[in-house]
């Protein structure tokens, strides 16, 4: 099992689905941080924003009540007229300032993905390789991002939080500063017994009935939260395959096979057992149920505690404790302050549910680089005189008991040319990559000029190769950026690279020339290029790199057989003075190399020139020849 899926598991297995207040707070102390980093601006229109969006209802009703208050006493036109004007233009203003804070906030909230995205990326592209290729770390990633596709979880929750934090805080600051003449204001003497209102016990039973209806509300959030976040491995899991189903018809790699064989009806069928998206899914049958149940229950009690404010605001009113217009004002804010509590409640439960997603997001953030990180420059030599050495190397890959390679010894000459050829499963492409550094050696090292590629920088070590990979990439970016694997490119050496690998005819045939984009998906004037076309580009890039070491892995395998001569023959010129290793399986391609490498089974059981491998009549190398031989002759 990989490192980092049981390091997931442990978390899972020994934990809580609801994080303890202190985990919640850390979690998301360091979720700001990170934001703040990246997005601060958003935060500061978001906080502004919260505030005049608090403070705008309020002074509305502060001033609605005194333009009340004038119509049912006194009702003077000129304080009727004052009272309208000031409500009309604190209104105006401050709905003003609101549209322009929330333009501000939302023309930054529509980047944040790109910020995320951006989080991810650079982890991602700063993992060691080896850390990459674990499976459990593209499980962990596929669970966060799938999580977060799902509902939102994670860090872009962490900003609504904070938004209705604030809002539920600028609520509640509101509220109480416009409730408190409610308690204040006194029945008079001559209500007679309803005196008993201007009893402290009377507010001591209000904010009892208010802290009940808050404290019943979140338990029972609580509740459906933690019975939400239990089906929420099964979701993750569903979104996984709506993905796959949404990819299925359409990729277009996968079309033509899709019509031969008609996968949609598998594919379907499949799609339509899952139940993940319809009425029998985990989260209906949950709704349907329980949580349905709770969430109801839950809504009755801020309309319980509305209720008693109105009995309490009204009885004080009708015994003459205030005027009319003042019961507007005081049932307003004592709504909107149980509404804020209840509010603050709500997001303090949904913040300790998400954390569990935080905890998730971090686990993959701190993932460490554990390889070795040396700090020596590699010599720069335009004699490309840089000496290779595998002494003595056996390796396993992580997490695993079986050795790939085993006590592999070989030392490359300057400008020599060597092939390396073998069974599928003999261990080539892990020797390249230990040759790359994408993983140490479990045994024995590799030196350049006589020093452990270990003691190097890494990226300085990695500007000695270039590789042709049998699934290289190319970008759909223009064919000059592609071959110079950079934004700006020297045209003219461009050109004498795709001359090399004989692309000048097509060159002269491309609309644009080297500003030509590959590839049709985001340019209308892009071209698509074939399989050998791609392989030959993916040569000149290499070629365009100008290092001393060249790695060809197949490198002819989508070439038709003209292509693949014209590449052989040119092979010298090509290379140039480069040190140049090819792994192949054509045999007969091996023939202008100086040495022969031929692996079975992680060793090296046979080196030499092609001649005297194929003297060696019970060698390997002459059972592969004879193999692919045999289709040949007659
Ligand atoms: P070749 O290139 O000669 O076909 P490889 O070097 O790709 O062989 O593979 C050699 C052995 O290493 C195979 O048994 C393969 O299953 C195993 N192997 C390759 N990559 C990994 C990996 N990332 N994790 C574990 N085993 C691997």
């Amino acid at each position: 099992m990989s490192r980092i899926r049981k390091k997931a598991d442990k978390k899972e297995g020994s934990e809580e689905l609801i994080c303890s207040v202190k985990e919640t707070f850390l979690l998301y102390k360091r979720a700001i941080l990170l934001w703040r980093q990246r997005a601060g601006a958003m935060f500061l229109f978001a906080g502004l924003h919260a505030l005049v969006k608090a403070v705008n209802p309020y002074c509305a009703l502060y001033f609605t009540a005194r333009l009340l208050n004038e119509i049912a006493g006194l009702k003077r036109r000129e304080e009727l007229w004052k009272w309208t004007l000031v409500i009309l233009t604190v209104t105006v203003l401050l709905s003003l300032l609101q549209a322009v804070l929330f333009r501000a906030k939302t023309a930054y909230e529509s980047v944040q993905w790109n910020y995320t995205a951006a989080i991810y990326a650079s982890k991602i592209l700063n993992l060691d390789f080896c850390t990459l290729d674990d499976p459990g770390t593209g499980e962990l990633l596929s669970r966060i991002r799938q999580t977060e596709d799902w509902a939102g979880h994670g860090l872009v929750k962490v900003y609504r939080h904070f938004e209705r934090l604030l809002e539920n805080f600028f609520q509640i600051l509101g509220a109480v500063a416009l409730s408190v003449p409610l308690f204040l204001a006194k029945v008079p003497q001559s209500a007679g017994e309803w005196t008993v209102l201007n009893r402290p016990v009377c507010i001591v039973v209000l904010f009892f009935c208010m802290l009940g209806a808050g404290l019943g509300n979140s338990a029972l959030d609580k509740k459906v939260f933690s019975y939400v976040n239990r089906i929420a491995e099964e979701e993750k899991f569903g979104n996984r395959f709506l993905g796959w189903i949404l990819d299925f018809g359409s990729n277009r790699k996968r079309a033509a096979d899709i019509r031969l064989y008609e996968q949609e009806k598998a594919g379907i069928a499949c799609f339509q057992s899952c139940h993940m998206f319809d009425t029998m899914s985990p989260q209906a049958a949950l709704f349907k149920g329980w949580g349905g149940l709770l969430r109801a229950l839950s809504a009755l009690f801020p309309g319980l505690f509305a209720g008693i404010v109105y009995f309490y605001v009204c009885l004080k009113a009708w015994a003459g404790a205030f005027g009319i217009g003042m019961v507007t004002q005081y049932i307003g804010a004592v709504t909107a302050l149980s509404g804020g509590i209840l509010g603050m409640l709500t997001v303090l439960m949904e913040i300790r549910a998400n954390a569990f997603y935080l905890r998730e997001l971090f686990l993959f953030l701190d993932i460490p680089n554990d390889m070795y990180q040396g700090s020596l420059t590699v010599e720069k030599r335009s004699d490309k005189k840089y000496e290779m050495e595998f002494r003595d190397v056996s390796f396993r890959y992580p997490g695993s008991e079986a050795y790939v390679l085993r006590h592999v010894c070989v030392k490359f000459r300057v400008g020599q040319r060597l092939a390396v050829v073998g069974r599928n499963g003999s261990g080539k492409t892990t020797f390249i990559k230990l040759l790359c550094r994408l993983y140490d050696p479990t045994e024995g090292e590799i030196l350049l000029n006589g020093i452990n590629i270990r003691k190097y920088n890494y990226r300085e070590y990695l500007s000695v190769f270039s590789v042709v990979f049998q699934d290289f990439q190319l970008l759909s970016l223009s064919l000059g950026q592609n071959i110079a694997a950079a934004e700006s490119y020297d045209g003219e050496r461009v050109r004498e690279c795709l001359d090399r690998v004989g692309l000048t005819e097509m060159l002269r045939g491309l609309p644009r020339g080297l500003d030509t984009a590959l590839g049709k998906d985001y340019e209308e004037g892009g071209i698509a290029v074939s399989g050998g076309q791609g392989q030959k580009i993916a040569i000149a890039r290499s070629l365009y790199r100008d290092t001393a070491f060249m790695i060809l892995d197949e490198p002819t395998a989508a070439l038709d057989p003209v292509a693949e001569y014209e590449i052989y023959s040119r092979f010298h010129e090509i290379a140039g003075e480069r040190t140049t290793i090819y792994i192949s399986h054509r045999l007969s391609s091996c023939r202008f190399c100086d040495e022969i490498l031929v692996f079975r089974e992680g060793s090296i059981v046979q080196r030499g020139s092609h001649e005297e491998l194929l003297a060696e009549k019970q060698g390997e190398y002459a059972e592969l020849w004879n193999a692919q031989a045999q289709y040949y002759v007659r």
